[in-house]
This record gives C-alpha cells, sequence and structure tokens, in this order.
C-alpha cells in the first residue's frame, strides 16, 4: 500500500512539472517521498553553475527583452549574474534571489524556467507593466562545492557536492548588515543599490520535514519581522505572500507553513526591507539538495512539484504586480495561518 501511493505521488510530481495541469487526484504530492536513506541522491540531474551561465547567455542571445549583466565575482572568481527585463525604470519592480546557500538549488532550477517562461509570447504584455530582476545561484561556489573546508560527510552521491555556505563557511544569508563577502557585495552595490526596487522574493529551502496541520507542508513563507521594519514595507510584503499563498495553496501538491523566523537584520528578508524599504518575502521550499543530516536532504522525486511551485510563484508574484491586483489583497490570513513544526521521527 505505501509503495503504492509513493508511486503515485512521484507520477504526480513529474507530470506536474513537465505540463503544467492540475490533477485533481494528486492531495498525497505534498508528501511526496524526501530521502530518508533509502533513495542515491544524485546532484547530476542539477545545472551545474557552468551549465546555468551557458543557459542564461542562450536566453539572452533569444530573447529580445532580457538583458544579462556581471554583477561581480564569486571569492574562487565566478561571475555572478543578473537577469533583467526593464521596460520602463517608473514601472514597479521585483527582485527574485536564488541560492544565497548553495544547496538549496530547486529555487535556481525553477528560476531558470521561469526565465525561459518571461521569453514566450504570453508574458509580453506582462513585461510591459513591471520590471523583472533576477539573481540566480548568487552562492556558486557553495552550489558547486568548490570551498575551502571538507564536506566528505555530505549524503549526496557523485562528485559534486552543494554547500549552505561560501567558499570560505560564511553564510551569506547572515551577512546583510556586514556586506563582509564579495557575493553579498554584489549584489547590494550592483542591484539593491542600482535599482529602484518595490518587492523581493528571496528563495530558499529548509528542512524536508516540516507540517502543517499535520501535513507535510511543500514549503513556508514570513514577511520582514524586523522591529525596524517600516509599517507599511511590512504590509506590502504580507500582500506579496497572500499573492503567494493563493497561487500556490489550491494547487493540489502545495501546502505552505508560516516559517519561524528571527528578527536578526543580518539576514536578508529583514536587513534588505529596513535597508531600502523593499517588501521583501522569504520563501523556503521543502527540502535541501544535498547536506549532511539526512532529514534536510529531498529526495529527487519530488523535484518535479518543488521546481514548479517556484515556477508558479514568481510567475504569480510577477502578474500580480502588473496589473495591480497586489493592491487589493488581503492580508488577514497571515493571523490564522499557523508555523510550522517539525515533524518528529
Ligand atoms: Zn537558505
Amino acid at each position: 500500500m505505501k509503495k503504492k501511493l509513493l508511486m503515485l505521488t512521484v507520477a504526480g510530481g513529474l507530470l506536474a512539472s513537465s505540463a503544467a495541469i492540475q490533477l485533481p487526484f494528486v492531495e498525497a504530492v505534498g508528501n511526496g517521498p524526501n530521502y530518508g536513506g533509502h533513495e542515491t541522491v544524485r546532484t547530476a540531474i542539477l545545472h551545474t553553475y557552468e551549465e546555468m551561465v551557458a543557459f542564461l547567455k542562450e536566453q539572452d542571445a533569444k530573447q529580445e527583452q532580457m538583458e544579462l549583466e556581471v554583477i561581480g565575482q564569486s571569492i574562487k572568481g565566478r561571475d555572478l549574474y543578473l537577469v533583467k527585463y526593464i521596460k520602463n525604470p517608473d514601472h514597479p519592480t521585483i527582485l527574485f534571489l536564488t541560492q544565497q546557500h548553495g544547496n538549496e538549488q530547486l529555487t535556481t532550477e525553477g528560476a531558470l524556467e521561469f526565465i525561459k517562461h518571461l521569453g514566450t509570447r504570453k508574458m509580453k504584455d506582462v513585461l510591459n507593466h513591471v520590471n523583472v530582476l533576477i539573481v540566480p545561484m548568487l552562492n556558486p561556489d557553495g552550489a558547486m562545492g568548490d570551498v575551502d573546508f571538507p564536506l566528505d560527510d555530505y549524503i549526496a552521491s557523485g562528485d559534486r557536492h552543494l554547500t549552505r555556505y561560501n567558499a570560505v563557511g560564511a553564510d551569506l544569508n547572515r551577512d546583510h548588515v556586514n556586506k563582509q563577502y564579495p557575493e553579498t557585495k554584489a549584489l547590494h552595490n550592483n542591484v539593491l543599490r542600482k535599482y529602484h526596487i518595490d518587492y523581493m522574493i528571496d528563495l530558499h529551502h529548509q528542512g524536508a520535514n516540516s507540517e502543517r496541520d499535520g501535513k507535510l507542508v511543500s514549503g513556508s513563507i514570513l514577511y520582514p519581522t524586523s522591529p525596524n521594519a517600516d509599517e507599511e514595507v511590512v504590509y506590502r510584503s504580507k500582500q506579496l505572500g497572500a499573492v503567494i499563498f493563493d497561487a500556490i495553496e489550491p494547487t493540489g501538491w502545495g501546502h505552505l507553513g508560516k516559517y519561524v523566523g528571527g528578527s536578526s537584520e543580518a539576514i536578508g528578508r529583514n536587513g534588505i526591507a529596513v535597508e531600502y524599504g523593499i517588501s521583501t518575502l522569504l520563501f523556503e521550499m521543502r527540502g535541501m539538495s544535498d547536506h549532511y543530516i539526512g532529514s534536510y536532504v529531498i529526495g529527487q522525486k519530488s523535484n518535479g512539484y518543488l521546481i514548479r511551485q517556484t515556477v508558479v510563484a514568481l510567475d504569480a508574484a510577477v502578474r500580480a504586480i502588473a496589473d495591480g491586483s497586489i493592491h487589493e489583497k488581503d492580508v488577514s490570513f497571515w493571523d490564522t495561518l499557523p508555523y510550522q513544526e517539525r515533524r518528529s521521527e
């Protein structure tokens, strides 16, 4: 019985990713398999940094409205990229940031798929009303395991490990006050200070075993919680969260909890909201691509719906800002949305 259910969820995940259709029977897909020590986690299915760069250059050559820019270099000298769609600087602007933590890669996979999607004819009119900035894989050294500390105990098999930290073991999402590392500096100096940005979604992955109302979550969300964040900025962050919640929750595979997060401004969600008045949302996807703790790693059979979750979220955010419907969003769901809890094993 258990095996049958597993097969069903796998099929649902794959179908949902390839065809963008909603499946009526996929109630269980949010409960898709995590690593659990029962399968081999292969990182070869993920874009390497080099493959990502090749993809971005290919899309840049194909897409008239897209611009590709290098905003700096990682500690190990990898170029950091910004993808831009700016029709009119006066239009509202949203920034999507992925992989500050190198082992949280499905968000980048989703962002790349979304970049392709932005090049399609049906998105042309949407991009006439909103500017979109995307910084994919801010931490390429960690993503490629090219770091100055050992990763021998990491779980993924093959010749690539992915780690949260940058090359010298620093957590970039704790560096938004000091801006000590080149990756964080590039983001602040050449993106956050350079453009008038209204909204930002900071995309991450969390452990695989969090639940809400007794069901494993596909992800979790949170607005800025620093006491220094402007009330209006936080309100608009909550509206952005409402857009995402309303897009993900009805999908069948989507089930979101409220993230339990700190108020430190060294964290992007807080610091960027306070320093620049940008309405930020943290979006944590279920499970990581690699880790030394088994319960953090997501089985790759869940990749389909998790990549889809990023694409659906980014698409919903861009559309709601383009047509102004984000301003009508009711934020009261935040008052009743339960904090996710770690499922005991
Ligand atoms: Zn993270």
